[in-house]
């Protein structure tokens, strides 16, 4: 066959949707799967999102939009985000695109090169890393283990080069639930001063931070690190809009320049009908919804962290935001299931999948073995269910 070309092959496809693709074949095909896997609310969109974008598709929203996006949205996203962070956002800096993903990708191909360096904290976000490969850039993975799985200043020297082009942080982080407080921030925007690299600040889910814990944008503590800065969200996660594709980022005017030359190229814009459905929710009308969301998330999170605490071989970290916990399954790997042993984490969600109908998502898919992602953004009932499954499982761990 003709060749496809090489950076095909310096990917793989993501882990993450995999991982939800294929709980949902199996429950399609009739097996009755808890799906911890998808990083979603279970819940529909609040209603009084629903109704506006039922109601924009009966008016004139059939044409094209601005590249960056229709100017009601951008300016009801650049409001939020001036009040959110205490600084002054102009609307002209905020592009909206097809979700935070392709927001994320714009950036990258908008700042790195063929070869830089990208430091990205690991555990991370597959796609972060599959990005800068399909760039051309090379991605550095910086262990944050040691550190509660956040970043210092520290672990940035430590893998820095001076191919270092940008940093990517991930506050409230997927996959481990880490929030990063204000003191961290400053320090890891002072450094990429210092070391003139670009700052990018993947920050889908703001909303989803439990108290006592806050979210704290790096665009509110570092102002003055602004024009190296791009700030990355989605509406995803805290309107349960997943499958609507639909995200946003700030970010200088060269960046932005950059970034609508691209998108006018690729995408054209992000879909008329969902741009306008969403502008009142980013104004900040459905805040009830994002306030019920966090009060059902905070008794899921409780219910999970009671349970999996006493089941053997297993330990985790109480996650402050998004909803997921990263499992360490350190413990139970060198050990046997019904005669089988477990060598990874990969194995261990493999098992789980087959003698548990459980689904979760392995470490590796996040750059680190010995743990699996566990979401609880799922129903209540199915969040039991699979605690007593995976409860089941490990009493058969030896
Ligand atoms: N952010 C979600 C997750 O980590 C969705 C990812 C995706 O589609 O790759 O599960």
């Amino acid at each position: 066959m003709t060749k496809l070309a090489a950076r095909v092959a310096s990917v793989a496809g993501s882990r993450t949707s995999g991982a939800r693709n294929k709980a949902r074949l199996l429950s399609a095909q009739g097996r009755n799967v808890v799906n911890f896997a998808a990083g979603e609310l279970a819940s529909l969109p609040p209603t009084g999102v629903l109704a506006a974008t039922s109601e924009a598709l009966s008016h004139a929203t059939n044409r094209y939009t601005d590249t960056a996006g229709i100017p009601a949205l951008r300016d009801a996203i650049a409001a939020r985000m001036s009040v959110e962070t205490g600084t002054l956002v102009d609307s002209d800096r905020i592009v909206v695109t097809n979700g935070a993903k392709y927001g994320l990708y714009l950036t990258v191909l908008a700042v790195v090169e063929q070869g830089d360096e990208v430091l990205v904290p690991a555990p991370y976000w597959g796609s972060l890393v599959s990005q800068v490969l399909l760039a051309g850039g090379r991605p550095v993975a910086v262990d944050t283990t040691e550190n509660d799985f956040r970043l210092t200043r520290e672990l940035l020297e430590r893998h820095a080069t001076d191919r270092t082009k940008a940093i990517l942080v991930n506050t409230p982080n997927n996959p481990t639930g880490a929030v990063y407080p204000a003191e961290d921030l400053r320090e890891i925007a002072d450094w990429a001063a210092e070391r003139d690299v670009w700052l990018v600040s993947d920050e889908c889910y703001s909303s989803l931070v439990h108290p006592p814990a806050r979210h704290v944008s790096l665009l509110s503590v570092a102002p003055h690190v602004q024009e190296r800065l791009v700030t990355v969200n989605s509406f995803s996660k805290s309107f349960a809009v997943t499958g609507w594709r639909i995200g946003y980022v700030h970010a200088a005017p060269a960046v932005v320049d950059a970034m609508k030359k691209m998108q006018s190229h690729t995408t054209s814009h992000a879909s008329s009908v969902v741009q306008h459905g969403l502008v009142s929710a980013a104004a900040g009308a459905e805040d009830a919804f994002r306030a019920d969301v966090l009060v059902t998330l905070a008794r899921s999170r409780s219910l999970v962290a009671d349970r999996l605490g006493r089941i053997p071989h297993l330990r985790f970290r109480f996650p402050d935001g998004a909803f997921y916990f990263f499992v360490d399954c350190r413990d139970a790997l060198g050990r046997s299931h019904q005669g089988r042993r477990i060598t990874d984490a990969d194995v261990l969600a493999d098992m789980l999948l087959e003698h548990a109908a459980v689904a979760v998502v392995p470490g590796s898919a996040f750059g680190l073995d010995g743990f699996f992602r566990l979401s609880y953004a799922i129903d209540e009932k199915d969040i039991l269910l699979g605690l007593d499954r995976l409860e089941g499982f490990f009493a058969d761990v030896r």
